[in-house]
């Protein structure tokens, strides 16, 4: 790779960003708690979304003592909507890291914060280049995305090489005196301008920009063909009786881990998941179909779901299943769900005033 030390590059960003960046919350801070918090917030998240809840987490837990007393059910409520739960459990569990064997402080370099879990390289890079000053710089698409156009880089991106590579050369590009200043210029940079539909026009890098030049904006970065999405079928049975509904917490290494739902079994026909579980034949004559949300779709996986909702008269006896229990309809809500089954009991009122209790 060729040198590129004193290049403009990261003066133009740095410029580009004093002009046009977006007023956020956590750029006014270096408290490392409220960077990562930000930071494993935003990971497959869009800024508007993200947002409120970083306010109501800040809210909740305004340092990383208050997050690692917190009780899991209660974090998951608040994280409730954002998907990727496994990041509210690495938080949970990091935080509790931090509080008792750290002494409630964050490590202060690239090389120590790593090690904590959920924490990936670009988290790492970015607490300690935003809270102190370390000169790691952090690469993520987006940055993949700038350098690849500007200095006409033509390694794949999902290669296993290509983290290694375009981190090199961030490292060669970032300034020593203002590294936190390069990072969230460069960020900003690949979400505003150089973004997947960049505004060349308007571009302070138009005229050095190899893309811009070979006319190959389109092209670069080069990313081969992602796998393929996985398709998943989900019969879910709201089974209610004499104020209460019969819920579990999903527990496999699978999606939604964690998070609580209804009996739910994973089959693409309703005949041949009643034949699965034989308890169910019975309950058939008290069950209506709901309008269920159709289709989910996560980051590799689409859920298609149905939904039946089968109140029972008090008295009808059948044996649940095992790893299901039995809660009052009115404590599903303080429960840690699926966007799916709070779509379903969105647009059911039968099944919402039954929740309600
Ligand atoms: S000229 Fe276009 S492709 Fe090149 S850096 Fe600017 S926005 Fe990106």
């Amino acid at each position: 790779m060729k040198k590129v030390t004193n290049h403009p590059f990261a003066e133009t960003l740095i410029t580009w960003y004093k002009d046009h960046a977006r007023d956020l919350p956590w750029r006014r801070t270096n408290d490392p708690y409220v960077i990562w918090l930000s930071e494993i917030i935003l990971q497959q998240t869009r800024i508007a979304q993200g947002l409120p809840y970083f306010y109501t987490l800040t809210e909740a837990f305004p340092t990383v003592y208050d997050l690692a007393a917190a009780d899991e059910t209660t974090l998951f409520r608040h994280w409730q909507g954002l998907g990727y739960y496994s990041r509210a459990r690495n938080l949970h569990k990091t935080a509790k890291h931090v509080v008792d064997m750290l002494d409630g402080k964050f490590p202060e370099t690239y090389s120590e914060l790593i090690k904590l879990p959920g924490v990936g390289p670009y988290t790492a890079a970015a607490i300690a280049s935003f809270a102190f000053g370390e000169a790691s710089p952090v690469v993520d698409g987006n940055v993949y995305r700038i350098l690849a156009r500007y200095f006409g880089i033509e390694t794949d991106i999902l290669h296993a090489s290509a983290r290694k590579e375009f981190t090199a050369l961030a490292q060669e590009l970032i300034p020593h005196t203002d590294p936190a200043r390069f990072n969230q210029a460069i960020m900003e940079f690949g979400s505003l301008q150089c973004s997947p539909s960049p505004d060349c026009g308007s571009c302070p890098l138009i005229s050095s920009c190899f893309a811009y030049r070979e006319e190959r904006v389109n092209q670069l970065p080069v990313k081969s063909k992602a796998k393929p999405q996985r398709i998943r079928h989900f019969q879910y049975f709201i089974i209610a009786q004499a104020g209460k509904v019969l819920v579990h917490q999903r527990q496999a290494k699978d999606i939604w881990q964690g998070l609580w739902e209804f009996f739910c079994v994973e089959s693409p026909d309703l005949q041949e998941t009643i034949n699965l579980h034989p308890f169910l034949s019975p309950l058939m004559g008290h069950a209506v179909a709901l309008q269920a949300p159709g289709v989910h779709v996560l980051s590799h996986q689409k859920i298609i779901s149905a939904a039946l909702l089968v109140q029972l008269p008090s008295d009808f006896k059948f044996e649940k299943p095992s790893d299901y229990q039995w809660i009052l309809s009115s404590e599903f809500e303080q429960l840690g769900k699926p966007v799916l089954l709070l779509n379903l009991i969105t647009d059911n009122i039968a099944l919402k005033e039954i929740l309600e209790g």
